[in-house]
């Protein structure tokens, strides 16, 4: 099978494995413990954060491991919702993660503001400046890159808006970290990333933020922010992975050539195809389209068949009646959404892969509609 899920999760890199079973092992103590070999652990958990927070351009204290992007995305706005006694509301993007929109609507509940975005699901930040200066916000929530349509989103400039009007600006980075080079993130307030989206283990990833966050009480972890036993082989191997990363990102600049002629090839071979977000700047990595007939289940059944994992879009974005934050905020109606498909490659996938991706959806295509007129022909 040639995967081509990779905004859901990416594969263990080529050490991580090796580097999470010798911590299982060797590192099995509690790093809180006062004998010399948990000290020898604590020692390696803190290599780790001094690692990560110096490439990000950070303080070690600043970098908080979590369980992954959701649970941090949820402790910004805890904290936030907590912390401000005023009526004052957040402002989020329309196409948030739901870890993001669900919390908005729990703690700014009336209060939420919505990012002004065009129809390619990019922010139009030249109209963010009116809603600071005309409501009341204390927290402005933008994620990086999206999960679906790959779309950069212009968070270094309203990063810069907000901390100009003592705003706090949170970033959900989660799949900009691990396929574009690390830019100037203490921009942000806060900013959250998840091990498993650049070739991490799963369950692990950080909240990094300038103010103390209060996530868990009791145990004096993390500097007493996030109180429990931390996931040692988790945060261990996350930096072999991080190590790894730094190597591939020095390629990823001309991937997108591959994606761009992989769109090019099912345009010419399913002509009404509609790719999103194409005239936005996007990651190389991701194309979101849809297709001009059949449910998008049906498709992916018919790759899985050929050879290739593709998704409907992402799980965790859908709303309760099965449509997607991006298709609705991308203007797509409730039948379009059931049509729609996103591929996206890491740095594993050849250009050989993307060609036979194209081929594979003509090959998809005839096939679905040789069922449908024989099926039409039965129903006579
Ligand atoms: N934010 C974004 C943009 C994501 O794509 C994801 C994962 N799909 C998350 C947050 C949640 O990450 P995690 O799996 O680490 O909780």
């Amino acid at each position: 099978m040639v995967f081509f899920d990779n905004n859901a999760t990416t594969p263990l890199g080529k050490n991580v494995l090796d580097a999470y079973k010798v911590a299982l092992k060797q590192n099995w103590q509690n790093p809180s413990s006062p004998y010399r070999e948990s000290a020898h652990t604590r020692a390696l958990l803190e290599k780790v954060r001094f690692e990560i927070a110096t490439s990000l351009g950070l303080r070690k204290n600043e970098l908080i491991f979590t369980s992954g992007a959701t649970e941090s995305n949820n402790a910004v706005f805890a904290h936030l919702g907590k912390s401000i006694k005023s009526k004052s509301g957040c402002l989020i993007s329309p196409f948030e993660h739901s870890s993001v929109i669900e919390s908005a609507k729990y703690w700014f509940d009336g209060r939420i503001h919505f990012l002004p975005a065009n129809e390619e699901g990019f922010v139009d930040s030249d109209r963010v400046l009116d809603i600071l200066n005309s409501n009341d916000i204390c927290l402005v929530s933008l994620m990086a890159a999206n999960n679906e349509s790959g779309v950069l989103q212009p968070w270094q400039d309203i990063a810069r808006m907000c901390s100009s009007r003592g705003i706090h600006f949170h970033c959900d980075a989660t799949q900009w970290i691990g396929k574009k080079t690390i830019d100037d993130f203490s921009l942000c307030s806060s900013f959250s990333a998840s091990a498993h989206k650049f070739s991490g283990p799963k369950g692990v990833g950080w909240l990094a933020s300038k103010q103390p966050i209060q996530m868990q009480r009791g145990g004096g972890q993390e500097g007493s922010l996030r109180g429990g036993t931390e996931n040692v082989p988790g945060i261990i191997s996350l930096l072999t992975a991080w190590e790894e990363l730094k190597s591939n990102l020095n390629i990823y600049r001309d991937l997108h050539l591959w994606r761009d002629q992989f769109e090019r090839d099912l345009m010419n071979a399913i002509p009404q195809v509609n790719i999103l977000g194409k005239k936005a700047p996007r990651l190389w990595n991701t194309s979101l389209f849809v297709l001009p007939d059949y449910n998008n289940l049906s498709w992916v059944g018919k790759l899985d068949k050929i050879g290739f994992s593709v998704s409907t879009g992402s799980a965790c974005s859908t709303d309760k009646n099965g449509y997607s934050s991006i298709s609705s905020s991308m203007g797509l109606s409730e039948n379009e959404s059931r049509r729609l498909i996103r591929v996206s490659s890491y740095f594993e996938q050849t250009e050989e892969d993307w060609c036979n991706l194209a081929s594979a959806f003509a090959q998809a295509y005839q096939e679905l509609n040789l069922e449908s007129s024989e099926s039409s022909v039965i129903s006579i």
